[in-house]
Protein backbone atom coordinates (compact mmCIF):
# COMPACT_ATOMS: atom_id res chain seq x y z
CA UNK A 1 0.00 0.00 0.00
CA UNK A 2 0.91 3.31 -0.26
CA UNK A 3 2.67 5.47 2.49
CA UNK A 4 1.53 8.78 2.76
CA UNK A 5 3.36 10.14 5.63
CA UNK A 6 5.84 9.96 2.37
CA UNK A 7 4.34 12.94 0.20
CA UNK A 8 3.85 16.31 2.13
CA UNK A 9 1.17 18.52 2.12
CA UNK A 10 1.04 21.39 -0.25
CA UNK A 11 3.84 24.28 1.37
CA UNK A 12 1.32 27.19 0.11
CA UNK A 13 -2.29 28.37 0.52
CA UNK A 14 -4.78 28.86 -2.09
CA UNK A 15 -6.07 32.29 -2.41
CA UNK A 16 -7.32 32.58 -5.86
CA UNK A 17 -8.69 29.84 -8.22
CA UNK A 18 -9.53 29.05 -11.39
CA UNK A 19 -12.74 26.56 -12.38
CA UNK A 20 -12.89 23.79 -14.85
CA UNK A 21 -15.11 22.63 -16.60
CA UNK A 22 -15.99 18.78 -17.24
CA UNK A 23 -17.67 17.90 -20.39
CA UNK A 24 -19.38 14.16 -21.29
CA UNK A 25 -17.12 11.47 -23.21
CA UNK A 26 -19.65 11.58 -26.14
CA UNK A 27 -18.14 15.54 -26.10
CA UNK A 28 -15.11 14.72 -25.52
CA UNK A 29 -14.83 11.87 -28.47
CA UNK A 30 -15.93 14.54 -30.58
CA UNK A 31 -13.36 17.52 -29.30
CA UNK A 32 -10.59 14.90 -30.28
CA UNK A 33 -11.91 13.56 -33.37
CA UNK A 34 -12.23 17.26 -34.43
CA UNK A 35 -8.51 18.11 -33.31
CA UNK A 36 -7.25 15.03 -35.31
CA UNK A 37 -6.11 12.88 -32.20
CA UNK A 38 -3.72 15.77 -31.48
CA UNK A 39 -4.01 16.52 -27.83
CA UNK A 40 -1.98 19.70 -28.73
CA UNK A 41 -5.29 20.95 -30.82
CA UNK A 42 -7.47 20.62 -28.44
CA UNK A 43 -9.41 23.63 -27.15
CA UNK A 44 -8.50 24.36 -22.84
CA UNK A 45 -11.64 24.90 -22.24
CA UNK A 46 -12.52 21.33 -23.06
CA UNK A 47 -9.87 19.67 -20.58
CA UNK A 48 -10.81 18.61 -17.03
CA UNK A 49 -7.30 18.32 -15.67
CA UNK A 50 -4.35 19.34 -18.19
CA UNK A 51 -1.31 17.73 -17.73
CA UNK A 52 -0.22 18.36 -21.35
CA UNK A 53 2.86 20.20 -19.99
CA UNK A 54 4.74 22.20 -17.23
CA UNK A 55 5.46 24.93 -19.48
CA UNK A 56 4.21 28.36 -18.32
CA UNK A 57 1.58 26.49 -16.34
CA UNK A 58 2.74 27.50 -13.60
CA UNK A 59 0.89 28.90 -10.73
CA UNK A 60 2.21 32.96 -9.33
CA UNK A 61 2.81 33.73 -5.83
CA UNK A 62 1.62 36.54 -4.09
CA UNK A 63 4.62 38.21 -4.49
CA UNK A 64 5.37 37.62 -7.91
CA UNK A 65 2.03 39.14 -9.21
CA UNK A 66 2.73 41.98 -6.65
CA UNK A 67 6.18 42.12 -8.79
CA UNK A 68 4.38 42.06 -11.59
CA UNK A 69 2.92 45.82 -10.19
CA UNK A 70 6.08 47.02 -9.77
CA UNK A 71 7.25 46.94 -13.80
CA UNK A 72 9.81 49.02 -14.95
CA UNK A 73 8.94 49.20 -18.78
CA UNK A 74 11.64 51.81 -19.90
CA UNK A 75 12.51 50.54 -23.20
CA UNK A 76 16.14 50.11 -22.24
CA UNK A 77 17.45 49.81 -18.70
CA UNK A 78 14.69 48.85 -16.86
CA UNK A 79 15.35 47.90 -13.00
CA UNK A 80 13.24 44.37 -13.64
CA UNK A 81 16.43 43.47 -15.77
CA UNK A 82 18.80 44.47 -12.92
CA UNK A 83 17.26 42.40 -10.50
CA UNK A 84 16.67 39.61 -12.40
CA UNK A 85 20.39 39.48 -13.67
CA UNK A 86 21.40 40.00 -9.73
CA UNK A 87 19.34 36.86 -8.82
CA UNK A 88 20.68 34.72 -11.57
CA UNK A 89 24.43 36.05 -11.15
CA UNK A 90 23.53 35.15 -7.33
CA UNK A 91 22.27 31.72 -7.84
CA UNK A 92 23.74 29.88 -11.30
CA UNK A 93 26.87 32.30 -11.07
CA UNK A 94 27.34 33.42 -14.99
CA UNK A 95 28.63 36.92 -15.44
CA UNK A 96 26.60 37.47 -18.60
CA UNK A 97 22.47 37.27 -18.37
CA UNK A 98 20.81 38.21 -22.05
CA UNK A 99 16.67 37.95 -21.63
CA UNK A 100 14.46 36.51 -24.64
CA UNK A 101 11.05 35.51 -24.80
CA UNK A 102 11.36 31.97 -23.57
CA UNK A 103 13.87 29.05 -23.97
CA UNK A 104 14.04 28.80 -27.41
CA UNK A 105 14.69 32.47 -28.03
CA UNK A 106 17.98 31.39 -25.90
CA UNK A 107 18.33 28.64 -28.28
CA UNK A 108 18.49 29.72 -31.50
CA UNK A 109 21.01 32.99 -30.09
CA UNK A 110 23.30 30.43 -28.93
CA UNK A 111 22.93 27.87 -31.78
CA UNK A 112 23.80 31.03 -34.33
CA UNK A 113 26.70 32.27 -32.47
CA UNK A 114 28.36 28.77 -30.91
CA UNK A 115 28.19 26.74 -33.91
CA UNK A 116 29.67 26.84 -37.19
CA UNK A 117 28.26 24.38 -40.11
CA UNK A 118 29.71 20.80 -39.87
CA UNK A 119 30.69 20.99 -36.40
CA UNK A 120 29.36 17.74 -33.98
CA UNK A 121 27.00 19.37 -30.78
CA UNK A 122 26.72 16.12 -28.53
CA UNK A 123 23.72 16.01 -25.66
CA UNK A 124 22.41 14.16 -23.54
CA UNK A 125 19.73 12.91 -25.45
CA UNK A 126 17.84 15.34 -27.87
CA UNK A 127 15.31 18.18 -26.80
CA UNK A 128 12.90 19.15 -29.39
CA UNK A 129 13.30 22.82 -29.99
CA UNK A 130 16.91 22.67 -28.94
CA UNK A 131 18.07 20.10 -31.40
CA UNK A 132 15.60 21.83 -34.03
CA UNK A 133 18.08 25.02 -33.64
CA UNK A 134 21.48 23.51 -33.64
CA UNK A 135 20.67 21.56 -36.87
CA UNK A 136 19.13 24.78 -38.61
CA UNK A 137 22.51 26.12 -37.44
CA UNK A 138 24.20 23.56 -39.42
CA UNK A 139 25.55 21.70 -36.41
CA UNK A 140 25.19 17.70 -36.01
CA UNK A 141 23.51 16.38 -32.78
CA UNK A 142 25.28 13.56 -31.56
CA UNK A 143 23.11 11.83 -28.58
CA UNK A 144 25.99 10.69 -25.60
CA UNK A 145 23.62 10.13 -23.10
CA UNK A 146 24.30 6.50 -21.24
CA UNK A 147 22.51 3.78 -22.59
CA UNK A 148 20.17 3.02 -19.48
CA UNK A 149 18.32 6.19 -20.17
CA UNK A 150 17.00 4.34 -23.10
CA UNK A 151 15.53 1.55 -20.96
CA UNK A 152 12.50 2.56 -19.48
CA UNK A 153 12.09 -0.19 -16.98
CA UNK A 154 15.84 0.29 -15.57
CA UNK A 155 15.53 1.79 -11.62
CA UNK A 156 18.30 3.56 -11.18
CA UNK A 157 19.60 6.71 -9.94
CA UNK A 158 21.16 9.53 -12.42
CA UNK A 159 19.84 8.16 -15.86
CA UNK A 160 20.96 11.42 -17.33
CA UNK A 161 24.20 11.41 -16.56
CA UNK A 162 26.63 11.79 -20.31
CA UNK A 163 27.82 8.54 -21.19
CA UNK A 164 32.03 9.40 -20.84
CA UNK A 165 33.13 6.71 -23.07
CA UNK A 166 30.60 8.19 -25.97
CA UNK A 167 32.40 11.80 -25.64
CA UNK A 168 35.74 10.48 -25.54
CA UNK A 169 35.22 8.48 -28.53
CA UNK A 170 33.00 11.97 -30.36
CA UNK A 171 36.71 13.57 -29.40
CA UNK A 172 38.84 11.15 -30.71
CA UNK A 173 37.08 10.54 -33.66
CA UNK A 174 35.91 13.80 -35.19
CA UNK A 175 38.82 16.45 -33.70
CA UNK A 176 37.95 18.62 -30.43
CA UNK A 177 37.88 21.60 -32.98
CA UNK A 178 34.69 19.52 -35.02
CA UNK A 179 32.82 19.84 -31.20
CA UNK A 180 30.89 23.08 -31.11
CA UNK A 181 30.08 22.63 -27.71
CA UNK A 182 28.87 19.63 -25.07
CA UNK A 183 25.22 20.69 -24.74
CA UNK A 184 24.58 19.03 -21.15
CA UNK A 185 20.67 19.40 -20.03
CA UNK A 186 19.34 18.98 -16.50
CA UNK A 187 17.05 17.55 -16.15
CA UNK A 188 16.95 14.92 -19.44
CA UNK A 189 13.34 16.05 -20.06
CA UNK A 190 12.83 13.08 -23.40
CA UNK A 191 14.45 10.69 -20.73
CA UNK A 192 11.57 11.16 -18.78
CA UNK A 193 12.83 13.78 -16.40
CA UNK A 194 16.19 12.06 -15.08
CA UNK A 195 18.59 14.17 -12.96
CA UNK A 196 22.42 14.36 -13.73
CA UNK A 197 24.62 13.47 -11.08
CA UNK A 198 27.15 16.13 -9.84
CA UNK A 199 30.08 13.99 -10.30
CA UNK A 200 28.93 13.60 -14.06
CA UNK A 201 29.15 17.00 -14.45
CA UNK A 202 32.31 17.60 -12.97
CA UNK A 203 33.56 14.67 -15.10
CA UNK A 204 32.66 16.04 -18.22
CA UNK A 205 34.05 19.75 -17.58
CA UNK A 206 37.16 17.56 -16.66
CA UNK A 207 37.43 16.00 -19.53
CA UNK A 208 36.24 19.05 -22.02
CA UNK A 209 38.32 21.07 -20.61
CA UNK A 210 41.60 19.30 -21.68
CA UNK A 211 40.47 19.73 -25.25
CA UNK A 212 39.33 23.15 -25.11
CA UNK A 213 35.65 22.44 -25.70
CA UNK A 214 32.73 24.61 -23.99
CA UNK A 215 30.11 23.36 -22.34
CA UNK A 216 26.06 24.78 -22.34
CA UNK A 217 23.38 23.38 -20.16
CA UNK A 218 20.02 23.48 -20.93
CA UNK A 219 18.69 24.61 -17.57
CA UNK A 220 15.39 24.65 -17.77
CA UNK A 221 15.15 21.98 -14.66
CA UNK A 222 18.16 23.44 -12.64
CA UNK A 223 16.17 23.23 -9.75
CA UNK A 224 13.94 19.73 -9.61
CA UNK A 225 18.21 18.31 -11.23
CA UNK A 226 19.42 20.01 -7.86
CA UNK A 227 16.77 18.48 -5.82
CA UNK A 228 17.72 14.49 -7.03
CA UNK A 229 21.29 15.36 -6.30
CA UNK A 230 20.28 16.39 -2.39
CA UNK A 231 18.26 13.57 -2.22
CA UNK A 232 20.65 10.77 -3.77
CA UNK A 233 24.12 11.88 -3.97
CA UNK A 234 26.42 11.39 -1.30
CA UNK A 235 27.91 14.58 0.11
CA UNK A 236 24.86 16.95 -0.63
CA UNK A 237 22.43 16.17 2.15
CA UNK A 238 23.11 19.24 4.15
CA UNK A 239 23.57 21.87 1.10
CA UNK A 240 21.59 23.85 0.36
CA UNK A 241 19.37 23.89 -3.37
CA UNK A 242 21.22 27.02 -4.07
CA UNK A 243 24.43 25.74 -3.28
CA UNK A 244 24.20 22.88 -5.61
CA UNK A 245 22.50 24.77 -8.24
CA UNK A 246 25.81 27.06 -7.80
CA UNK A 247 28.18 24.23 -8.20
CA UNK A 248 26.11 22.21 -11.10
CA UNK A 249 26.51 26.21 -13.15
CA UNK A 250 30.38 26.38 -12.00
CA UNK A 251 30.85 23.28 -14.04
CA UNK A 252 29.71 25.36 -17.21
CA UNK A 253 30.71 28.17 -19.52
CA UNK A 254 27.16 29.34 -19.89
CA UNK A 255 23.19 28.21 -20.40
CA UNK A 256 19.78 28.44 -22.11
CA UNK A 257 16.98 28.67 -19.73
CA UNK A 258 13.45 28.49 -20.22
CA UNK A 259 11.70 30.09 -17.18
CA UNK A 260 8.36 28.66 -17.81
CA UNK A 261 9.68 25.87 -16.21
CA UNK A 262 11.60 26.34 -13.17
CA UNK A 263 11.34 30.41 -13.11
CA UNK A 264 7.95 29.50 -11.60
CA UNK A 265 6.01 31.93 -14.89
CA UNK A 266 4.15 31.53 -17.48
CA UNK A 267 6.60 33.38 -19.79
CA UNK A 268 10.40 34.26 -20.25
CA UNK A 269 13.44 32.86 -20.62
CA UNK A 270 17.21 34.01 -20.82
CA UNK A 271 20.74 32.92 -21.94
CA UNK A 272 24.12 33.44 -19.67
CA UNK A 273 27.60 33.37 -20.35
CA UNK A 274 30.57 34.11 -19.32
CA UNK A 275 33.17 34.97 -22.17
CA UNK A 276 32.59 38.29 -23.44
CA UNK A 277 33.02 37.77 -27.00
CA UNK A 278 30.16 35.52 -26.80
CA UNK A 279 28.18 38.13 -24.94
CA UNK A 280 28.61 40.78 -27.49
CA UNK A 281 27.76 38.28 -30.32
CA UNK A 282 24.62 37.71 -28.57
CA UNK A 283 23.57 41.13 -27.87
CA UNK A 284 24.14 42.12 -31.48
CA UNK A 285 21.93 39.22 -32.54
CA UNK A 286 19.05 39.52 -29.42
CA UNK A 287 18.23 43.38 -30.93
CA UNK A 288 17.29 41.03 -34.33
CA UNK A 289 14.69 38.38 -33.43
CA UNK A 290 14.00 39.70 -29.63
CA UNK A 291 14.79 43.23 -28.73
CA UNK A 292 16.90 45.01 -26.34
CA UNK A 293 19.22 43.04 -24.68
CA UNK A 294 17.53 44.42 -21.27
CA UNK A 295 14.55 43.72 -22.25
CA UNK A 296 14.72 40.24 -24.72
CA UNK A 297 11.21 40.52 -25.84
CA UNK A 298 9.89 40.30 -22.67
CA UNK A 299 8.27 43.17 -20.49
CA UNK A 300 9.63 44.95 -17.27
CA UNK A 301 6.57 42.85 -15.12
CA UNK A 302 7.62 39.32 -16.66
CA UNK A 303 11.10 39.88 -15.70
CA UNK A 304 10.12 40.92 -12.63
CA UNK A 305 8.01 37.83 -12.37
CA UNK A 306 10.69 35.12 -13.52
CA UNK A 307 12.97 37.49 -10.80
CA UNK A 308 10.97 36.65 -7.97
CA UNK A 309 10.06 33.47 -9.23
CA UNK A 310 13.78 31.93 -8.99
CA UNK A 311 14.56 32.67 -5.80
CA UNK A 312 11.23 30.92 -4.65
CA UNK A 313 12.12 27.92 -6.23
CA UNK A 314 15.08 27.69 -4.72
CA UNK A 315 13.16 27.34 -1.32
CA UNK A 316 13.43 23.48 -0.19
CA UNK A 317 9.75 23.30 0.96
CA UNK A 318 8.69 24.58 -2.53
CA UNK A 319 10.91 21.81 -4.63
CA UNK A 320 10.47 18.55 -2.08
CA UNK A 321 6.78 19.33 -2.62
CA UNK A 322 7.09 19.42 -6.40
CA UNK A 323 9.13 16.38 -6.80
CA UNK A 324 6.97 14.25 -4.41
CA UNK A 325 4.19 15.24 -5.76
CA UNK A 326 4.96 13.74 -8.97
CA UNK A 327 6.06 10.76 -7.52
CA UNK A 328 3.12 10.01 -5.82
CA UNK A 329 1.21 9.69 -8.97
CA UNK A 330 3.87 7.72 -10.20
CA UNK A 331 3.65 5.53 -7.40
CA UNK A 332 0.18 4.94 -7.95
CA UNK A 333 0.44 3.77 -11.09
CA UNK A 334 2.97 1.36 -10.21
CA UNK A 335 1.11 -0.04 -7.81
CA UNK A 336 -1.49 -0.98 -10.36
CA UNK A 337 1.25 -2.53 -12.59
CA UNK A 338 0.88 0.19 -15.31
CA UNK A 339 4.23 0.33 -17.33
CA UNK A 340 6.11 4.12 -16.33
CA UNK A 341 9.69 4.86 -16.92
CA UNK A 342 11.51 4.15 -13.58
CA UNK A 343 12.28 5.43 -12.03
CA UNK A 344 9.67 8.98 -11.86
CA UNK A 345 12.04 11.83 -12.94
CA UNK A 346 11.31 15.94 -12.17
CA UNK A 347 8.24 16.77 -13.56
CA UNK A 348 6.30 14.36 -15.35
CA UNK A 349 5.07 10.71 -14.97
CA UNK A 350 5.87 9.13 -18.66
CA UNK A 351 3.67 6.14 -19.71
CA UNK A 352 5.48 3.51 -21.17
CA UNK A 353 3.25 3.20 -24.56
CA UNK A 354 4.89 0.04 -25.94
CA UNK A 355 4.06 -2.19 -22.72
CA UNK A 356 0.57 -0.41 -22.66
CA UNK A 357 -0.17 -1.45 -25.91
CA UNK A 358 1.74 -4.06 -27.23
CA UNK A 359 -0.73 -4.74 -29.81
CA UNK A 360 0.25 -1.54 -31.98
CA UNK A 361 3.56 -1.33 -33.97
CA UNK A 362 5.76 2.08 -33.20
CA UNK A 363 4.31 2.96 -36.96
CA UNK A 364 0.98 2.99 -35.95
CA UNK A 365 1.55 5.70 -33.31
CA UNK A 366 0.85 4.00 -29.97
CA UNK A 367 1.72 6.63 -27.36
CA UNK A 368 -0.48 9.33 -29.57
CA UNK A 369 -3.10 7.11 -29.60
CA UNK A 370 -3.14 6.52 -25.96
CA UNK A 371 -2.93 10.08 -25.55
CA UNK A 372 -5.79 11.06 -27.36
CA UNK A 373 -7.59 7.89 -25.87
CA UNK A 374 -6.97 9.28 -21.81
CA UNK A 375 -8.48 12.54 -23.21
CA UNK A 376 -11.28 10.58 -24.77
CA UNK A 377 -12.22 8.76 -21.65
CA UNK A 378 -10.97 11.12 -18.65
CA UNK A 379 -10.80 14.65 -20.05
CA UNK A 380 -7.38 14.45 -18.53
CA UNK A 381 -4.79 15.65 -21.26
CA UNK A 382 -1.32 14.76 -21.57
CA UNK A 383 0.86 14.73 -24.66
CA UNK A 384 2.62 12.06 -27.31
CA UNK A 385 6.70 11.92 -26.54
CA UNK A 386 7.46 9.49 -29.23
CA UNK A 387 7.98 8.75 -32.47
CA UNK A 388 5.81 11.73 -33.59
CA UNK A 389 7.71 14.14 -31.45
CA UNK A 390 10.84 13.03 -33.22
CA UNK A 391 10.34 14.01 -36.37
CA UNK A 392 11.78 13.28 -39.05
CA UNK A 393 15.62 12.18 -39.71
CA UNK A 394 16.52 15.94 -41.81
CA UNK A 395 18.72 14.13 -44.92
CA UNK A 396 16.88 10.87 -44.96
CA UNK A 397 13.55 11.64 -44.75
CA UNK A 398 12.88 8.74 -42.57
CA UNK A 399 10.85 8.23 -39.45
CA UNK A 400 13.65 8.97 -36.24
CA UNK A 401 12.65 5.89 -34.14
CA UNK A 402 13.11 6.67 -30.40
CA UNK A 403 13.56 3.88 -28.41
CA UNK A 404 11.38 5.61 -26.26
CA UNK A 405 7.62 5.59 -27.26
CA UNK A 406 6.04 7.44 -24.28
CA UNK A 407 2.70 9.66 -23.10
CA UNK A 408 4.01 12.25 -21.23
CA UNK A 409 1.53 13.41 -17.39
CA UNK A 410 3.26 16.71 -16.81
CA UNK A 411 2.87 18.26 -13.68
CA UNK A 412 2.74 22.05 -13.70
CA UNK A 413 4.32 23.68 -10.39
CA UNK A 414 1.90 23.95 -7.27
CA UNK A 415 -1.29 24.23 -9.54
CA UNK A 416 -2.88 20.62 -8.38
CA UNK A 417 -3.41 18.80 -5.51
CA UNK A 418 -2.96 15.00 -4.58
CA UNK A 419 -6.55 14.31 -4.93
CA UNK A 420 -5.97 15.31 -8.49
CA UNK A 421 -3.09 12.85 -9.17
CA UNK A 422 -5.53 10.34 -7.62
CA UNK A 423 -8.38 11.42 -10.53
CA UNK A 424 -5.48 11.14 -13.10
CA UNK A 425 -4.09 7.99 -11.39
CA UNK A 426 -7.61 6.23 -11.66
CA UNK A 427 -8.10 6.98 -14.94
CA UNK A 428 -5.36 5.81 -16.73
CA UNK A 429 -5.53 2.82 -14.55
CA UNK A 430 -8.66 2.60 -16.00
CA UNK A 431 -7.87 2.79 -19.45
CA UNK A 432 -4.99 -0.03 -18.73
CA UNK A 433 -7.30 -2.66 -17.89
CA UNK A 434 -9.39 -1.67 -21.27
CA UNK A 435 -6.28 -1.26 -23.76
CA UNK A 436 -7.22 -3.28 -26.56
CA UNK A 437 -9.90 -0.33 -27.50
CA UNK A 438 -6.78 1.78 -28.20
CA UNK A 439 -6.36 1.69 -31.99
CA UNK A 440 -3.51 2.26 -34.15
CA UNK A 441 -3.56 6.12 -35.91
CA UNK A 442 -2.25 7.58 -39.33
CA UNK A 443 -1.35 10.84 -40.74
CA UNK A 444 -4.02 13.02 -42.33
CA UNK A 445 -1.35 15.98 -42.25
CA UNK A 446 2.38 16.06 -41.39
CA UNK A 447 4.16 19.25 -40.99
CA UNK A 448 7.37 19.71 -42.08
CA UNK A 449 8.84 20.57 -38.88
CA UNK A 450 8.32 20.10 -35.19
CA UNK A 451 5.32 17.79 -36.51
CA UNK A 452 4.00 16.65 -33.30
CA UNK A 453 2.55 20.57 -32.29
CA UNK A 454 0.04 20.35 -35.06
CA UNK A 455 -0.33 17.20 -37.16
CA UNK A 456 -3.64 15.89 -37.62
CA UNK A 457 -4.41 11.95 -37.68
CA UNK A 458 -7.38 9.64 -37.97
CA UNK A 459 -7.62 5.62 -37.01
CA UNK A 460 -6.45 2.93 -38.79
C1 LIG B 1 10.69 23.70 -22.69
C2 LIG B 1 12.07 23.30 -22.97
C3 LIG B 1 12.89 24.05 -23.82
C4 LIG B 1 12.37 25.22 -24.63
O1 LIG B 1 11.88 26.23 -23.85
P1 LIG B 1 10.62 27.14 -24.29
O2 LIG B 1 10.50 28.11 -23.17
O3 LIG B 1 9.45 26.23 -24.41
O4 LIG B 1 10.96 27.78 -25.58
C5 LIG B 1 14.21 23.65 -23.97
N1 LIG B 1 14.69 22.57 -23.33
C6 LIG B 1 13.93 21.82 -22.52
C7 LIG B 1 14.52 20.64 -21.84
C8 LIG B 1 12.60 22.14 -22.32
O5 LIG B 1 11.84 21.38 -21.55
Amino acid sequence: MIDFSKYPAEPFRIKSVEPVAMISREERLKVAQEAGYNTFLINSKDVYIDLLTDSGTNAMSDRQWGGMMIGDEAYAGSRNFHHLEEVVRKHFGFKHLVPTHQGRGAENLLSQIAIKPGQYVPGNMYFTTTRYHQERNGGIFVDIIRDEAHDATLDIPFKGNIDLAKLQKLIDEKGAENIAYVCLAVTVNLAGGQPVAMENMRAVRELTQKHGIKVFYDATRCVENAYFIKEQEAGYADKTISEIVHEMFSYADGCTMSGKKDCLVNIGGFLCMNDEELFQNAKELVVVYEGMPSYGGLAGRDMEAMAIGLEESMQYEYIRHRVLQVRYLGDRLKAAGVPIIEPVGGHAVFLDARRFCPHLTQEQFPAQSLAANLYIESGVRSMERGIVSAGRDINTGENHKPKLETVRLTIPRRVYTYKHMDVVADAVIDLYKNKEQIKGLRFVYEPKQLRFFTARFEEI
